[in-house]
């Protein structure tokens, strides 16, 4: 028990110091960048651990997962929905989460809106695009990003915080490296336009393989799982 909580710990400050690098590489601090533990599969007592070390963030990516920890942990915790999310499932989750990463779409972004205009909310939301063209990748495309930004704008209860992307998996980060500068290139872009109800202040990148490349390039929320936790089964 004792090895196993030294374990997450132990994992947690080598992440926070790697950020630190990464951030000041970028001229930036690690007060900057924000650190959202991403917790699947993750069973609630090792998730405790990582609160009790004072990260409030906590990333899943199934509303049903997310939904069963958020009833068992109970705690004051900020819950992002990080993974494709179907328009049948907002429901379950618009009342919980503090951020939606997974935005990609018109028909969920609609959805979003409708439940979050029924209980009186505005719901966070970025925008996820796929950069690199893979297809096994979820988000949309860099050149519809724009319309899609644009669209939600004029959504009551829905706010565009920025964007998010998830890069292929590389032996050597530096390979990928171009999917980050894509979109902080992007995110500027969008930005120009000035929408009243929008902002680009969040770029959500970077996972444990690649989360100081992503830094680098300009990320100021990183979501890390693997080596917070150890590899998943
Ligand atoms: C699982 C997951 C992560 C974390 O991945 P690790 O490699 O374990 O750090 C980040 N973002 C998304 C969208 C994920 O599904």
């Amino acid at each position: 028990m004792i090895g196993e909580l030294d374990y997450i710990k132990r994992n947690l400050y080598s992440v926070m110091e790697r950020i630190e690098k990464a951030a000041s590489k970028s001229g930036r601090s690690a007060k900057d960048i924000k650190l959202v533990a991403v917790t699947k599969t993750v069973e609630p007592d090792r998730i405790l651990k990582i609160l009790d070390e004072g990260i409030v963030d906590l990333g899943e990516n199934r509303v049903q997962e997310l939904t069963k920890k958020y009833d068992i942990l109970n705690r004051e915790c900020k819950w992002h929905l990080i993974g494709h999310l179907q328009t049948n499932k907002v429901k379950y989750i618009v009342d919980k989460v503090s951020l939606i990463h997974s935005v990609d779409r018109i028909e969920l972004a609609k959805e979003i809106q409708k439940k979050a205009e029924a209980i009186g909310k505005t719901i966070d939301v970025l925008v996820q695009v796929n950069v690199s063209g893979e297809e096994s990748k979820f988000g949309i495309c860099v050149q519809e990003a724009y319309g899609l930004v644009r669209e939600i704008n004029s959504m009551a209860n829905v706010r565009v915080k920025g964007l998010m992307t998830m890069a292929p998996y590389a032996e050597n980060p530096e390979g990928i490296r171009y999917v980050f500068s894509r979109l902080r290139d992007l995110s500027i872009d969008i930005n120009k336009e000035k929408l009243d109800n929008s902002s680009m202040d969040i770029l959500s990148m970077g996972m444990s393989n690649d989360f100081e490349v992503a830094i680098e390039e300009g990320a100021n929320v990183v979501r890390i799982g693997t080596a917070l936790f150890g590899r998943r089964s």
